[in-house]
């Protein structure tokens, strides 16, 4: 479903990716693990054209991600195809990005109705369904002010599978959360992961990674050091690299 295939990116003269290969199969899990400027959150940006990559391709379901080929020239693609292309990939951030002035409900609506093109009607049932699967249709009218960090983190992520997309990224969403809030997130993950949602997911919750993952890859400095399946990479880490950093969370 998502290709991506010697994928770069610098930022000045800093190489953030030195070319990043990886796959993630329809209905699968994969999960990005490393330190803190590996390049992990760039590479998920980079699938969601909020950056645009140096080189390399990055394909969902076959198809070129913000740019067509023109002989052996890339060419952008308009903001309009670059939107179509977006709408098919959901993103939940690290710091919930709801919208304040919009109650939970209203913000699960927004992109139904301004993107998809949904009546209000029909937006609002959808809107009531993904809350109700994240334990929130009670909280529907509620502003993000009034909701905890946990409960708005779960807006975001109905607010995310809500659009229908063909992969959902998941950038460090329990970051920012008080820990008594991370299971209530993770359980939400879970529950889709299971349901059969195509994830990419950034996380240092390493339990929820090797309990959820059907495929763990490991970067080191902008490059992909181990990857494998989450029994592989956490017990049988290949570099000392790998054991230092699974050593942390031990
Ligand atoms: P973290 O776990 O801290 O989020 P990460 O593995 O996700 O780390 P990135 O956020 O991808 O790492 O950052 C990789 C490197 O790229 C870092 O050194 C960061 O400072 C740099 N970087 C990221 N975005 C930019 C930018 N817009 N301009 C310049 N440098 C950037």
């Amino acid at each position: 479903l998502l290709r991506a295939e010697g994928v770069r990116k610098s930022f000045g003269a800093l190489e953030v990716l030195k070319g990043i290969d990886l796959e993630v199969r329809q209905g699968q899990v994969v999960s990005l693990i490393g330190a803190s400027g590996s390049g992990k959150t760039t590479f998920l940006r980079c699938v969601n054209m909020l950056e645009e990559h140096d080189a390399g391709d990055i394909l969902l379901d076959g198809e070129p991600i913000g740019y067509r080929m023109d002989g052996s020239r890339r060419r952008r693609l308009s903001e309009a195809k670059v939107s179509a292309q977006r709408a098919r990939i959901g993103m939940v951030f690290q710091s919930f990005n709801l919208f304040p002035h919009l109650t939970a409900e209203e913000n699960v609506m927004l992109g139904l109705t301004k993107v998809l093109g949904k009546s209000k009607a029909e937006a609002r049932e959808i809107a009531g369904h993904w809350l109700g699967k994240v334990g929130l249709e009670a909280r529907r009218g509620h502003y993000p002010y009034q909701l905890s960090g946990g409960q708005q983190q779960r807006v975001a992520i109905a607010r995310a599978v809500a659009m229908d997309p063909r992969l959902l990224l998941f950038d460090e969403v329990t970051s920012a959360l008080d820990p008594e809030l991370v299971a209530e997130v993770l359980g939400v993950m879970k529950a889709l992961a299971e349901s059969g949602m195509t994830m990419l997911v950034v996380s240092h919750e390493m339990l929820f990674v090797r309990d959820v993952s059907h495929h763990v890859v490991f970067m080191d400095e902008g490059k992909v050091a181990q990857s494998g399946a989450p029994s592989e990479v956490f017990d049988r880490p290949d570099s000392e690299r790998l054991q230092k950093f699974l050593g942390r969370f031990h």
